[in-house]
């Protein structure tokens, strides 16, 4: 298609972006988007130019955890070829493949189609000079995983879990597959997610809900580093439905998911 021409005629793309980052998961579930979209809006304010890139065809909830669902992105024609406007929101700017689907619809998107959708996103986007720009992936190894490979260079890729045994081991997958030899992308480390509970009127008490330090585990294994540890907190997950992430209000959740942008900033 004309995208795949575009794409391989105009190499190297997004020479004005410093660092890609994929963020990646064995398992659904696990809050791959929703550390996304913390991480993006944490690495925004300390003044870094990011932009989000929502590739999680089985789900693109990037558009609902930003408060942007049912938007349309702007397309300007410049000497004949057009460009997209991403749209921007808490300073992060955003594309998503729920921008070019209505809202609750079930559009099944192939595997080509897809691919061609993220490298759209990759070479028809005004994302201008960024510091940082995250692609949201789909769960576990996909076409999706491989075309962004092939048609960027990757700085690396963030591996979200929890400690559960079943996310660990899809995770294991995941994090095997950077390293393997057509995709090799260093692996940045391992953020665990959910790893602990505190409840208000215990807040001493740390009840380990999905198991105890699997992450940690898993990056040790590995030999990458591990970024941290975020807790399951209510308001997390009420900043998501909201679209107001809940990195954007002062609490002990800002504080984590601004350690680990200033982690992975190092
Ligand atoms: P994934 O992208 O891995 O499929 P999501 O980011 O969509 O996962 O998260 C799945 C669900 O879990 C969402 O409802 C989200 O709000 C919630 N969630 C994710 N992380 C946390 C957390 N640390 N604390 C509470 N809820 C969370």
């Amino acid at each position: 298609t004309s995208n795949v021409t575009t794409v391989r005629n105009n190499a190297p793309l997004l020479p004005q972006v410093k660092n890609i980052i994929a963020i990646a998961s064995g398992k659904g579930g696990v809050g791959k988007s929703t550390c996304a979209s913390n991480l993006a809006v944490a690495l925004a304010a300390t003044g870094a130019k990011v932009g989000l890139i929502d590739a999680d065809i089985s789900g693109p909830s990037i558009p609902v955890m930003f408060n942007v669902e049912g938007e349309q992105p702007a397309v300007k024609n410049e000497n004949g070829k057009n460009t997209i406007i991403p749209i921007e929101q808490y300073g992060v700017k955003l594309m998503s493949i729920g921008f070019l689907t209505p809202a609750d619809s079930a559009v099944v998107w192939r595997g080509p189609m897809a691919s061609s959708a993220l490298k759209q996103f990759i070479s028809d986007v005004e994302w201008g000079e960024l510091d940082y720009l995250l692609i949201d992936l789909p769960p576990g190894t996909s076409d999706i995983h491989l075309t962004m490979v092939q048609t960027v260079p990757v700085t690396g890729a963030v591996i979200i879990t929890t400690p559960q045994k079943v996310a660990l081991a899809d995770a294991t997958k995941g994090l095997s597959m950077f390293k393997q030899p057509q995709i090799n992308v260093p692996v940045l480390g391992v953020v665990e997610n959910m790893a602990y509970f505190t409840p208000d009127e215990l807040p001493d008490n740390k009840y380990y809900l999905f198991g105890k330090e699997g992450g940690q585990r898993l990056a040790k294994k590995f030999d990458v580093p591990f970024l941290g540890e975020i807790p399951i907190v209510q308001s997390i997950r009420e900043s998501g439905d909201t679209g107001y992430p809940a990195v954007l209000k002062e609490g002990t959740t800002k504080q984590a998911f601004s350690q680990l942008a200033e982690t992975l900033a190092r």
